[in-house]
């Protein structure tokens, strides 16, 4: 199966100019590009092959009309601007606004009730892995996430990225040993969940410091479904090395 990458641009970049620009360069299959709300469509007119995914969605999708949520953006707004797929429970969100497993578990079912795929983030802190909870934060961030979803059977096939929160945006990735063996556990767990008897196959990517140095290194196991890519993502010269490598 082909691999799949994620790039993550977050709060970049500045312009519509640059973001014109990136799309651009960024424009290949199997590249998932999830610009700032503010952005999307207008990258969206100028894909042609990569697909549209956001960073963020609410939980609520109030019926056409919209609902009194202020500054919050819906599955169902997103699905309108040709958004596929949608980051939910980035780290950043998780540890910088807050946001708690119960909410990206609301996040997930909006999502996927709305035929959003779902790329769900999971990873522990630096002090949660030195204090050998790495697998137990893994299994409850997506134990909760998943809880909601048994009743959706829209046939979508989500993603999880496994991304240790020390990793991002560092420069200090998880070793691609390392990486495998956590994926192979997040794999594990999600066959324990049951999920593929709800039709999910789920894949699982990595993501934190990836670059077109490493990249390789990552997606040459075939348990490693792809990478989520932040940071490489908004560097035009990184970019087209990156895609390369797919
Ligand atoms: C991310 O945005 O989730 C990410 C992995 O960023 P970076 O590649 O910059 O570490």
């Amino acid at each position: 199966m082909s691999k799949l990458l994620v790039f993550n641009w977050k709060m970049n970049p500045a312009t519509l100019e640059e973001a014109i620009s990136l799309a651009k360069a960024s424009d290949q299959e199997n590249i998932v590009i999830a610009p700032p709300f503010v952005f999307i469509e207008e990258v969206a007119k100028v894909l042609k092959k990569a697909r549209l995914g956001a960073q963020d969605v609410f939980w609520e999708n109030p019926p056409a009309g919209g609902g009194a949520f202020t500054g919050e953006v819906s599955a169902q707004e997103l699905k309108n601007l040709c958004v596929e797929y949608v980051i939910v429970g980035h780290s950043e969100r998780r540890h910088k606004l807050g946001e708690t497993d119960e909410i990206v578990a609301k996040k997930l079912k909006a999502a996927t009730d709305t035929g959003l795929v779902p790329i769900l983030c999971i990873g522990e802190t630096e002090e949660e892995k030195n204090a050998g909870k790495r697998e137990a934060v893994l299994e409850r961030q997506l134990k909760t996430a998943l809880s909601d979803l048994q009743l959706t059977t829209n046939n979508l096939q989500p993603f999880v990225a496994y991304e240790p929160v020390w990793a991002i945006g560092t420069g200090n990735p998880e070793t691609p040993e390392s990486a495998l063996a956590t994926i192979k556990f997040i794999k594990e767990l999600l066959k324990n969940f049951r999920i593929s008897d709800f039709g999910f196959r789920v894949s699982v990517l990595y993501g934190g410091s990836v670059n077109s140095q490493n990249l390789q290194d990552y997606i040459k196991y075939k348990e490693v479904d792809g990478a989520l890519v932040g940071g490489a993502s908004l560097q035009e010269e990184e970019i087209k090395k990156i895609i390369k490598l797919i």
